[in-house]
């Protein structure tokens, strides 16, 4: 977080104590639930106080008790960190939760098995994974929804701010607005990369699974291409699929080298796969 004298060790913040639906970051907001929304709404240009630092008796204290979701960027990010396969990242960091109410499923990074469901990757200095940290974390404190209009088809981001109360920052003398926090955490790839996802995950609160259900092939295929890119990038480049879809020669040569391009890649091909969605990236052959 901002302000500390120890990046690598620097600590982030994390949703305590939230359900798993209230901790969604990308949830989408109804406009009849604005006004009711926990939290104090932040518009850009407006200020909120805030500084984390290592002297605050709560330093360490909000990467506890968690449900911490992970959107793909986050895993992308966190199995390069750790230098883990996708694969091996989920075995040892995921949980895995299908709710009623989406038919695809969240993904929660697995907290430790103590008293305290710690962060696994909580250290007394701070975040062990800083540079990579979730989405959430980067955030935090501000928490962010969508916001579905009926007569526009792009979503208003709404912003929260919402630390706990446990959370001695808010009352430090620092003043942000949005754009000079996000810049600050280094959260702009993140908060873009989290809201294409959420506009997919839109898609799935309609089940299209049909008598394949959620657990089907199909399924399995879509949740590769979002949260395992190791093997998506096998699936385009080893398999037939460049034979079966046509990809601009220059888009293809972007996809061997950057991941980022190869997840939003990943994104618009569920689109296709998923609902037949037209593309200007993949058109069928
Ligand atoms: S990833 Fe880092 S910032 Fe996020 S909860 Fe874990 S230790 Fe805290
Ligand atoms: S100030 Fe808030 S974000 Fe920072 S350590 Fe304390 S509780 Fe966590």
């Amino acid at each position: 977080m901002s302000g500390l004298t120890r990046p690598k060790a620097a600590k982030g913040r994390g949703l305590s104590r939230h359900s798993a639906e209230d901790g969604n970051l990308v949830k989408s907001i109804d406009t009849k639930e604005i006004g009711k929304l926990p939290g104090r709404r932040i518009n850009a240009g407006e200020q909120f106080r805030f500084r984390c630092h290592a002297d605050l008796a709560c330093f360490n204290r909000c990467c506890r008790n968690l449900n911490l979701f992970l959107y793909p960027y986050d895993l992308l990010l966190l199995k390069n960190q750790l230098q883990m396969t996708a694969d091996a990242f989920i075995d040892a960091h995921v949980d895995v939760v299908l709710r009623p109410d989406n038919a695809f499923p969240d993904v929660l990074l697995r907290m430790r098995d103590d008293a305290e469901r710690t962060c696994p990757f909580l250290t007394p200095q701070g975040c062990a994974v800083y540079p990579a940290r979730p989405d959430t974390c980067r955030t935090f404190p501000i928490e962010k929804g969508l916001l579905y209009k009926a007569h526009s088809r792009s979503p208003e981001t709404i912003s929260l701010f919402r630390p706990p109360d446990f959370c001695l920052g808010q009352h430090e003398q620092m003043s942000w607005d949005l754009d000079a926090w996000s810049d600050d955490q280094a959260a702009g790839v993140h908060n873009q990369m989290t809201a294409e996802w959420a506009a997919i995950k839109r898609l799935f609160l309609k089940d299209p699974w049909g008598a394949e259900g959620p657990r089907g092939p199909k399924a399995r295929m879509a949740f590769m291409a979002a949260y395992n890119m190791d093997r998506f990038r096998s699936f385009v480049f080893e398999s037939s699929f460049l034979k079966r879809y046509r990809v601009k020669p220059a888009l293809v040569r972007k996809l061997r080298r950057n991941e980022r391009a190869l997840l939003s890649f990943g994104f618009e091909w569920i689109k296709l796969f998923v609902w037949g969605m037209p593309s200007r990236q993949i058109r069928q052959r």
